[in-house]
């Protein structure tokens, strides 16, 4: 077998009798061992070597070399590219002026082709086979074998490199590469290809338009230049731990473009390796959820901040209160909890506009934010009630001191534009694990304890106590209880006597809810009336009392006068209903036959600061329905003249406060008879409460007040009594009953 390689692959025919030599191409003149050229004969003529010029020879070959339709390329005994097919430029997008008299080991660096290897078997006279990954022209990348005939000059020993073939070529793995390509090119995601060293070595056009930066600005840089200071280096070392451990990282990080603008991204970094192990290509692809994590925190906002001040609402106090309860177990460390209620925000509320309300409330977080260390928690449970978590307590007298701050600090002026308002508050406290170790117990006691620094007078702090658990305990017994009573029959009416001074003569009754409980015996309305209020079941038991009085007023109608009035006490919680059917009573009233002139409705005054439309469009429906209207317990409120006025009173009751201890010539005397002047210069009458002496009632009478009731004249009594009593009073002739 012939040594040289030229044989086999150079001695090519060119129009059937073409011989070239391979000697012509080296650029060194001097040859130690010419290659033994052989020529082929094809066709009939044999050509002899001789007889073609050295020059046209030259350009032949290349003019072959350049236009073999396979990759193809010759090297000198440096290694150096002497020649290549256009095939060969092209399967590896590289010119021929990058390539042409370079060496083959500073262009394709990683060729594992050992040269000592080449050497020793291609001084043998042995073709070798390459394989050796290959961009393709149409992208993607693949393994191409390649044989390698060695050649000799001078005793060193140059290559041609002969295209082989391609490993596992076939259409599918062609087109997979196109696909790659493709995908590559046109996928929306960011894609960034880093070598082993860490250098960018390829980005695709979504990462260009992702991050800002173009193509050439990071071929070659390092990653980290999208590093934003989202996250501290930590962060990032444990990523990087992650990809050299595994090869793979998946997850969310903040990036920053190349404007400097931070974007969030959801990325997945895989590696591609070497036969041998080591890190081949790193490929990073992620997308931009920039947006998608703006509306994720807009909603988490929404779901636990209060938008008014925000602070955390009541399902993120809930969370922080179970996790510091949990840290509390462990450390051992006491935490308390403050329920705190802002007394008269209400007052600002109505007085100043909703909009100075929420202004105040803001300025109220903040300084409560700045009475607490960074690590407690305040919250915002709704309207004036706030939240504070006192973590890590070393004694309860620090957290004493921390509500008297509070105190202090509410209390001061709230400057809310050209408006100062006054507020204050009171705190109840609990601690834990003291008091209770659980979320719900900790909320009731907390609540407890507010609830009697509320009914202690306000602007206090009050520790929970066992006695307040002891009440709620009663309270909710007493709730259980309330849901029987009407089923059972338990309620009673009374009624009490309202005469008219000048005359003498009763011309009302104020009608009085009894309950008489199956084993406790009478409980007082005072006491169960607002535990109905605040479980609704007032509404149930107001509906029950209006019609019950309805039916006495027509009785009493008939019996005693055609003007006899029946007085019914409305709690403002009743008008509060949303379904509340402002006519229902109206058609009640229809029903029976008994004319609205014959009932008075009872208000408080509170009811009137609060009079919202529905409130309003209430009392209008009872003024046209000829029903007449009474200021309940007046005195002991905000009322204003102003009120009395819009609301078109019919009726002051003055509270038995102010009758009590009416003297001739004291305050209270002075106040009664300021009211009641003032009443009938708006045109409305007074009725005094709580009458219990004869004193009281000269004193009410020659004042001018127009109506009293008390136990001077009768207690509540039920029904028949009642009868009796007016009964008595026309036998024993001292008033005349009815004129
Ligand atoms: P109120 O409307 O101010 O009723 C007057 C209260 O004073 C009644 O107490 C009555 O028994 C009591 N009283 C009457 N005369 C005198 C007196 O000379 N001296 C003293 N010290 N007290 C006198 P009662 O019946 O215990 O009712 C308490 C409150 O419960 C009532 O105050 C009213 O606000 C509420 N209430 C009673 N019945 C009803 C009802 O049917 N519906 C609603 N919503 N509230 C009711
Ligand atoms: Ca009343
Ligand atoms: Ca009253």
């Amino acid at each position: 077998m012939n040594q040289s390689v030229a044989d086999t692959h150079f001695d090519v025919v060119k129009d059937n009798r073409m011989l070239v030599n391979i000697t012509s191409l080296s650029r060194k003149s001097e040859t130690t061992r010419p290659y033994e050229t052989h020529g082929i004969a094809h066709g009939n003529a044999e050509l002899k070597q001789e007889e073609i010029a050295q020059p046209k020879k030259d350009a032949l070959l290349r003019h072959f070399v350049e236009s073999v339709p396979a990759a193809f390329a010759i090297l000198d005994t440096e290694m150096r590219y002497l020649a290549v097919s256009q095939r060969f430029l092209a399967d590896h997008l590289i010119s021929e002026n990058d390539l042409i008299g370079r060496s083959h080991y500073d262009i394709f660096q990683e060729t594992p082709l050992s040269w000592r290897e080449f050497h020793k078997r291609g001084l043998a006279g042995e073709t070798i086979r390459h394989e050796d990954p290959l961009s393709l022209s149409g992208g993607g990348a693949d393994v191409v074998r390649w044989d390698i005939k060695p050649w000799f000059e001078a005793g060193k020993i140059g290559g041609i490199f002969i295209f082989s073939e391609i490993v596992n070529n076939n259409a599918n793995n062609e087109k997979e590469l196109q696909l790659a390509a493709m995908v590559f090119h046109g996928c929306g995601e960011a894609m960034m290809i880093t070598d082993a060293g860490n250098r960018i070595v390829a980005v695709n056009p979504a990462f260009e338009r992702i991050t800002g930066y173009q193509n050439k600005d990071v071929i070659g840089q390092n990653p980290s230049l999208l590093n934003s200071d989202r996250h501290d280096s930590a962060y990032y070392r444990a990523i990087g731990q992650a990809i050299h451990g595994t090869g793979r990282w998946q997850g969310e990080c903040w990036n920053r473009r190349q404007n400097g603008e931070i974007f969030s991204v959801s990325a997945t970094v895989s590696t591609l390796f070497n036969s041998d192990g080591s890190v081949h290509r790193r490929v990073a692809i992620f997308s931009d959820i920039t947006h998608k994590k703006e509306a994720e925190k807009l909603i988490w906002q929404q779901a636990n901040l209060d938008s008014l001040t925000g602070l955390p609402n009541r399902r993120l106090f809930r969370e922080h209160l179970s996790q510091e309860i949990r840290i509390a177990r462990q450390a051992d460390l006491p935490l308390a909890l403050m329920f705190l209620d802002l007394d008269g925000f209400k007052y600002v509320n109505d007085t100043l506009g909703h909009d100075v309300g929420d202004i105040l409330l803001v300025e109220a977080a903040n300084r409560l934010q700045a009475c607490v260390r960074k690590t407690d928690h305040v919250a915002r449970l709704g309207g004036d009630e706030f939240t504070v978590i006192v973590s890590n307590l070393p004694d309860s007298a620090s957290v004493e001191r921390i509500a008297r701050n509070i105190l202090k600090k509410l209390s001061e002026p709230f400057i809310l534009g050209n408006e100062v308002a006054y507020v204050s508050a009171s705190i109840g406290i609990t601690l834990c694990p003291n008091d209770a170790a659980e979320i719900e117990e900790l909320l009731k006691n907390a609540d407890q304890a507010m609830y009697a620094a509320k009914q202690q007078g306000r602007n206090r702090l009050c520790f929970f106590t066992q006695s307040m658990q002891e009440a709620a305990q009663v309270k909710r017994r007493l709730v259980n209880d309330l849901r029987d009573a009407i089923e059972r029959n338990e309620f009673q009416l009374v009624y009490q006597p309202i005469v008219e001074l000048a005359t003498g003569i009763v011309r009302k009754a104020e009608v009085l809810i009894r309950w008489n409980h199956p084993s406790r015996g009478p409980i007082s309305p005072a006491e169960f009336i607002p535990v109905a209020e605040e479980t609704g079941m007032i509404h149930e038991i107001g509906e029950w009392v209006f019609r019950e009085a309805a039916d006495q007023a027509l009785q009493w109608k008939n019996l005693h006068h055609p003007e006899f009035k029946v007085s019914i006490n409305m709690s403002p919680v009743q008008f509060r209903r949303p379904d509340r059917d402002g006519a229902a009573w109206a058609d009640y009233l229809d029903a029976i036959g008994l004319p609205g002139k014959n009932i008075v409705i009872e208000i408080t005054e509170g009811l009137l600061l609060d009079a919202s439309p529905e409130v309003t469009s209430q009392l209008l429906a009872f003024r046209e329905k000829g029903i007449t209207i009474a200021l309940d317990d007046f005195g002991t409120g905000y009322s204003s003249l102003s009120y009395l006025k819009k609301f078109s009173i019919d009726y002051l009751k003055i509270d038995q406060s102010f009758v009590r201890s009416l003297a001739q010539d004291n305050d209270d005397m002075v106040l009664c008879e300021a009211i009641i002047v003032m009443a009938h210069k708006l045109g409305i009458k007074v009725i005094a409460e709580g009458v219990e002496t004869e004193k009281q009632r000269s004193l009410l009478t020659t004042s001018g007040c127009d109506y009293a009731q008390g136990y001077f004249f009768s207690e509540p009594v039920f029904a028949d009594k009642f009868d009796a009593y007016i009964e008595t009073r026309t036998h024993v002739g001292e008033h005349i009953f009815y004129i």
